[in-house]
């Protein structure tokens, strides 16, 4: 702060302190430490209930997809190892989390989160489908045609009423979803749903994702 903002007393800043938002003032800087006076808290809005299964692939796109997610407001994002994960990656995926977190963190605070993303340790698909029975849980596959993302979110949303259920979405990796995996979905009754007719990169399909839920809830 000192260096790059040539922060002074006096100068006003939100800061992030203890898990919440607050509108701060510099009351003094001394031998490299800023010191700051807290005026009010900032309203931060919460999380929106939505977890993210986000296949491991590529990892500075994945970071990039969580840094994204992160802004839009999700909740939680569970790496999850596909069939057509690159294996190497899928060994590697335990020892990024840490990374990971440390990318949602910075994130949540340049979002001004009162709450940090949460990054569950990684999971094989075959538990992961597995989690989470009662939620609304679709899976996001550019085979469907007929189901949108959109609809399939508006009807849970009615049907639920007031109540705002937890919403869990899938994203396949590069290669997508192998027709076992397909089925694993299917018989742990996760819907199908579609972004569109075109094919969408994984990250931009998991932030398209959060931006038509977000848009729903908000
Ligand atoms: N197998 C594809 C690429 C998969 S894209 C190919 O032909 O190259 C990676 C992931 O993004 C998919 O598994 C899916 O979860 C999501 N995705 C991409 N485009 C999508 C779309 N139009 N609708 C729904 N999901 C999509």
């Amino acid at each position: 702060m000192i260096r790059v903002l040539r922060a002074q007393a006096g100068m006003e800043f939100d800061i992030v302190a203890g898990g919440h938002v607050w509108h701060a003032v510099i009351a003094g800087i001394a031998d490299g430490t800023v010191r700051f006076n807290l005026i009010a808290e900032v309203e931060a809005d919460p999380a929106l209930p939505v977890t993210l299964l986000l296949s491991v692939y590529k990892f500075d796109r994945m970071e990039w997809a969580i840094e994204k997610a992160t802004e839009l407001g999700a909740e939680c994002i569970v790496p999850v190892i596909a069939r057509r994960s690159e294996k190497h990656l899928a060994q590697a995926a335990a020892g990024r989390v840490e990374r990971w977190r440390r990318v949602a963190l910075e994130a949540s605070k340049q979002a001004r989160r009162s709450d940090v993303l949460r990054i569950e340790d990684p999971l094989v698909l075959k538990v992961a489908v597995k989690e989470a029975e009662q939620a609304v849980r679709l899976v996001l596959a550019e085979q469907e045609r007929s189901t949108t993302l959109h609809h399939a979110l508006s009807e849970a949303l009615d049907a639920a009423g007031d109540e705002v259920p937890a919403i869990w979405m899938a994203v396949g990796p590069e290669g997508g979803w192998t027709a076992e995996e397909e089925a694993m979905f299917d018989a742990e009754s996760w819907k199908p749903v579609s972004l569109g007719p075109r094919i969408l990169r994984a990250e931009t399909a998991a932030i398209t994702a959060m931006a038509v839920a977000a848009a729903l809830l908000e």
